[in-house]
């Protein structure tokens, strides 16, 4: 299939696919997923592991380079490793990342490095032990380091900690978490909560700017950018960066080059739509249309946002894939 090279609308070259392979988490996070899970989806309108891979390859065809695999937790699917294998070898596909909770990571990191997945990035909220158990509601903070260790003895390219910024949470951890760009080769990056309905209880002081970062950590130095969504910084002497990922905030939908897919086939052309359009089912050839079709559809920024005005993605985080 040749190459199509779609740009969106607004000038925007579409060159990202995140994709969530499933819905299921072995964690409960409080800003993300119900503390009883979700609904099992029903086998059936799950794409099946050939369909999610000729998606990739229409996706490829339509200018799609960089893959990322998510989730809910994408490490509890069984067949994760022959997916990142699949992924990994579809022609176009220059970079293939993971997102990931790390808890199984100590036994599947290698694993993965030899799958083809070159990055991965680890969600830690927070390095107090008890914190870490209620923020995830069932996760230990001694599997989630062993998990970061693991990633660093597996040599992949790039490691970085996501932090989700809570305000009355994590706040007072900022000097804590961004030490860990010190004492190890990783980049940490804050991001700010986004409305989701998950998170409807937290109070308004959970929401805090990127901003914030920046006043406690006054000692950090900008970097260039590295065409990613975060602003970079560094602290002296660090083996990595500082990224601050502001969605709420100072919003990058101007140089968004993403696209979504869903694990039961639907195309999100943004992450705060509601937008979709499904794949599963389709021939190559009309999965390509498909993504043609989204990448036209792809609004020019995800509309107001904040702690009164959620999300309108109709789907929760772990459904979406964050
Ligand atoms: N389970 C994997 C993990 O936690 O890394 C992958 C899926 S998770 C949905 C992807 C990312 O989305 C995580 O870093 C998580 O912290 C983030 N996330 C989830 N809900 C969020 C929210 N409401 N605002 C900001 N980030 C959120
Ligand atoms: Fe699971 Fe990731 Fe959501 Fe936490 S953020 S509940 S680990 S999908």
């Amino acid at each position: 299939m040749e190459r199509c090279g779609v740009k969106d609308n607004f000038g925007r070259e579409i060159t990202y696919l995140r994709i969530s392979v499933t819905e299921r988490c072995n964690l409960r996070c409080r800003y993300c997923m119900p503390e009883e899970g979700i609904c099992k989806m029903d086998h059936a309108q799950m794409l099946s592991q050939e369909e999610l891979v000729m998606a990739v390859r229409a996706a490829a065809a339509c200018g799609i380079n960089k893959v990322r695999i998510t989730g809910g937790e994408p490490l509890v699917k069984k067949n994760i490793l022959s997916i990142c294998e699949s992924v990994a070898a579809v022609p176009g596909i220059r970079e293939v990342c993971l997102t990931t909770n790390a808890m199984l990571l100590p036994g599947m990191a290698q694993q993965l490095r030899n799958a083809g997945v070159g990055r991965i990035n680890i969600s830690l909220d927070t390095l107090d032990p008890e914190k870490y158990q209620w923020i995830t509601r069932r996760g230990t903070l001694r599997e989630a380091l062993a998990g970061l260790d693991a990633a660093l003895r597996a040599g992949f390219s790039k490691v970085k900690i996501n932090s989700v910024l809570i305000g009355g949470f994590n706040d007072d951890e900022i000097p804590a978490l961004a030490s860990l760009s010190k004492d190890r080769p990783v980049d940490v990056r804050f991001i700010e909560l986004m409305p989701m309905s998950e998170n409807l209880a937290f109070g308004k002081n959970a929401y805090i700017s990127y901003k914030r970062v920046l006043e406690v950590l006054p000692e950090l130095e900008e970097m260039p950018a590295d065409g990613g969504v975060a602003k970079l910084y560094r602290l002296p002497d660090a083996q990595g960066n500082i990224g601050l990922i502001s969605p709420i905030s100072a919003h990058f939908c101007g140089t968004c080059n993403r696209l979504r897919l869903t694990s039961d086939g639907r195309i999100k052309p943004c992450l705060h739509s509601a937008e979709e359009y499904p794949v599963k089912g389709l021939s190559e050839e009309e999965m390509k249309k498909q993504f043609e079709v989204a990448i036209l559809g792809k609004p020019e920024w995800h509309g107001e946002l904040s702690r009164e005005i959620r999300s309108r993605a109709a789907r929760s985080m772990n459904q979406i894939g964050g």
